[in-house]
Formats: C-alpha cells, structure tokens, sequence
C-alpha cells in the first residue's frame, strides 16, 4: 500500500478548507493532514484539530493562537500551535509534505502558496488571488521547482480536465481555439441597473448556486470573480485574452469548455459543489469518491446560455484591461478590489462604487513595472493606498 500523503491546508477554517477536509475524511487510507492554519477563527480551529489532529495549527493571530492551544492542551491533543505570517510558510514548504492546499483568501496567501511552489510540492491551487498578483513569478517557480500544479477553481480544474492529458501549456498546438469560462452571472444577472445602487452586502453575498466566503461571494456579485479567473486562465493555460471568454450560464452546472479548431467542445459537467475539484485534484490522475450527488440532468432539465452584459459588469471589463495592460495592472486590480470589497462588507462603500475604485487605482497606480516579489507587494501596497484614499472620499460624499 502506498503510504500516508501529508497534506497542509492553508486557509483550513474557510469554505474550501472545509470542503477540503470533507473530501479528506472519506479517505484516511490516503491522506494526513500535517498542518492546518487560519487567521482568527479559533472555534473552528480547535475542533478540526481535535478532529484530524494535525502535527501544526497555524494561526496568524497571536492572541488566537495563545487561545487554541490553551483549549488543545485542556483536550490532551498533540497538534502544535505556532503564531505569524512567517509560520504559514513554514508548514507549506516542510519536507514532511506532499500536498499544499492553497486556501486562504486574497493576496495574504501569495508567500505561502509562493513557499509552496518553490518548494516542488502538489500545489492545490484555489487562492486564485495569488497567481492573479505574481502569474509570472508564480508560474516561474513552479517551472523551476517541478512542482505540480492543480487548479481548484472550479471553471479551470473544468479545462483542466477537458484539455488533452498531455497539454504543453500552448494553446495553438493543441488545437485550441477557445477556453470558455463559464458563470453564474450571480444573483444581481437580472436586477435593474439602477436598483444596484442600493444593493446590501447580505443580498449580494447570497449566491444562487454556491456557498463560499464572503469576499469572493461579492466578487461573484460584480463578476471581478469571473475577471479574476480570465487571469487565472492566462496564466495556467498560457492562453491570450483573445482566447478567454466567458459565458453565462446561470444553472452552474456546465464549468467550463476548451473549444477546439475542428469544431469540438469538450466540457467538464457536475452539480455545483466544490468538493468535486478537490478530490480531483487530491487525487489526480486517479480519481477518488468526494461525497458529491450524481448529476440529474433531466432533473435539472434545460442548460442556457448569455453573452456577458459588460455595462453591467464593469469589474469584468478592468480586469481584462488589465490582463492586456499586463505589468502590476493584474495586481493593483486585485487589491484595489480586496479593498473596496472590504468596503462594502464593512458598509463604508456603495456597491456601485467598487468598479469606480479600482478603476481610478488602475489609473492611477497600474503602470508600476513588476519582476520581483517585492515589487508585487510594493505594487500591492500602492494600490492599496490609492484605494483607501478613493474609498475616505466617496465615504465623504455619500
Ligand atoms: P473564506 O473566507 O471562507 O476562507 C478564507 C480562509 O483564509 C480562512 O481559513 C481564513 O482564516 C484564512 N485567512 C483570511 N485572511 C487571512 C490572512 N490575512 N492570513 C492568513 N489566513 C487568512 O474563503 P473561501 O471561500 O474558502 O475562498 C478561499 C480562496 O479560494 C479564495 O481565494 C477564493 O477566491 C478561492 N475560491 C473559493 C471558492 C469557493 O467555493 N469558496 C471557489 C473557487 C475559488
Ligand atoms: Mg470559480
């Protein structure tokens, strides 16, 4: 029997992480969880500690991590807690791992998951953030490393699978014309324009088909989801903007399609449930039981179609300008959004306005150039001032 692979989960107590976990638990046989980490959460932490008993908890906070190891103590578990940033790189980039599961939320996961890929692990990638701010650095290393790389994702673990097996990651030569990203159009596809200008982060965090966290809810809201994973889609796939496009498909039951030049489409189908990219991945090339229900397609019965409405969605339209802009344009586009998305969450910013932030941070910022990690942060941390400041002064004029 093969032994045990040790899988870190960075981002553990989140949506994917708990998915993640779900997967993992029908296979002990298979899997051990060698480290999970959070921010702050520390209810959930103790608990899957308890559960899984990991030899590292990470988590970032001081004061939570002082908390649960108080609590895993009182419980007789073994699980070591560490606190800080640096730590997280730590448990991604140990000898003892195989797998890293790259989960955390926003660019707080880029040195984690950079740790990862330099380090030629499994790279199970959802933190679609951190290939968005340093695709090139990013894609370098795991070239460099060996590391293999596993969309989570669910529209690109869906080309993924519908690309042929031995893809060379040029698009061309496989007789690619297309990847065809599909999305939900989330739950504002059909409401009046002007009715957004009063839309509340409750309503615009309710997602028809998927439950997942906060941020990347609202990002599904303004479609700067679905323009985020266009530069995913670059990156992973080595593929144009031209050769990108997206299409709504509200059943989100479709993932995605990679269209070839002799007319076919090949596509990847399932019911809307992340646990199915996850233990894809896990597992791959072999494929594993995840706890997803078969498929019911006359059940589900009709599967329909939109072109995009950009107006609409302005946050689609700047992320490709940044795509072909290139340079810091990709990173300052995502934390101009990580910043007016916490805006909004936190009331201190209209709905409508968040396209109009990043916008002007775009312009603004989002010529820097960009060839190294520290330019990435630095670009990443322009952005994110320009941002606040543009945030402070629709806040005034409200
Ligand atoms: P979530 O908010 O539910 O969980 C985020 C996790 O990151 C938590 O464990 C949290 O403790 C941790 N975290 C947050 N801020 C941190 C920080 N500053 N430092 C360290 N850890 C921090 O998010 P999610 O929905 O699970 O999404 C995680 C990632 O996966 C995102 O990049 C998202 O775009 C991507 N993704 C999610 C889904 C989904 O269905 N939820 C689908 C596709 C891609
Ligand atoms: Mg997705």
């Amino acid at each position: 029997m093969s032994p045990l692979q040790q899988v870190t989960i960075l981002g553990a107590t989140g949506s994917i992480g708990a998915s993640t976990l779900d997967v993992i638990a029908r296979h002990p046989d298979r899997y051990q969880v060698f480290a999970l980490t959070a921010f702050t959460q520390v209810d959930k932490m103790v608990e899957q500690c308890r559960r899984f008993a990991p030899r590292y908890a990470v988590m970032v906070d001081e004061t939570a991590a002082l908390a649960v190891r108080n609590r895993l103590r009182a419980a007789g578990c073994t699980t070591e807690v560490c606190s800080g940033t640096e730590a997280l790189a730590e448990v991604a980039e140990a000898p003892e791992v195989d797998t890293v599961m790259a989960a955390i939320v926003g660019a707080a996961g880029l040195e984690p998951t950079l740790a990862a890929a330099r380090a030629g692990k499994k790279v199970l990638l959802a933190n679609k953030e951190a290939l968005v701010l340093s695709g090139r650095l990013f894609m370098d290393a795991v070239a460099a490393s060996g590391a293999c790389l596993l969309p989570i994702d669910s529209e690109h673990n869906a080309v993924f699978q519908s690309l042929p097996s031995d893809y060379q990651r040029q698009p061309t030569v496989s007789g690619v014309r297309r990847i065809l990203l599909t999305a939900s159009g989330g739950p504002f596809r059909d409401t009046p324009v002007e009715a957004l200008e009063q839309v509340t982060p409750e309503q615009a965090c309710a997602h028809p088909n998927w439950v997942m966290g906060r941020k990347i809810s609202v990002d599904s809201a303004t479609m700067m989801n679905k323009g985020l994973e266009v530069i995913e889609a670059h990156w992973l796939f080595n593929a144009p903007a031209e050769q990108i496009e997206v299409v709504i498909h509200p059943q989100s039951v479709i993932h995605s399609m990679v269209d070839y030049i002799d007319g076919s489409v090949i596509a990847q189908l399932g019911n809307p449930d992340m646990r199915t990219p996850i233990a894809h991945a896990l597992a791959w090339p072999q494929r594993i039981e995840s706890g997803v229900a078969a498929l019911d397609l006359v059940g589900i019965s009709k599967l329909t179609f939109e072109r995009p409405d950009f107006d609409r969605f302005p946050c689609l339209s700047l992320a490709y300008q940044a795509l072909r802009a290139g340079g810091a344009a990709p990173a300052v586009l995502s934390a101009a959004n990580e910043e007016a998305v916490a805006a909004f969450l936190d009331l201190k910013l209209g709905y409508r306005r968040i396209g109009d932030v990043i916008a002007a941070t775009l312009e603004r910022v989002g010529q820097m150039p960009v060839d190294s990690l520290e330019a990435v942060l630095a670009a990443d941390g322009a952005a994110r001032a320009v941002a606040r400041e543009m945030i402070n002064r629709h806040a005034c004029t409200r």
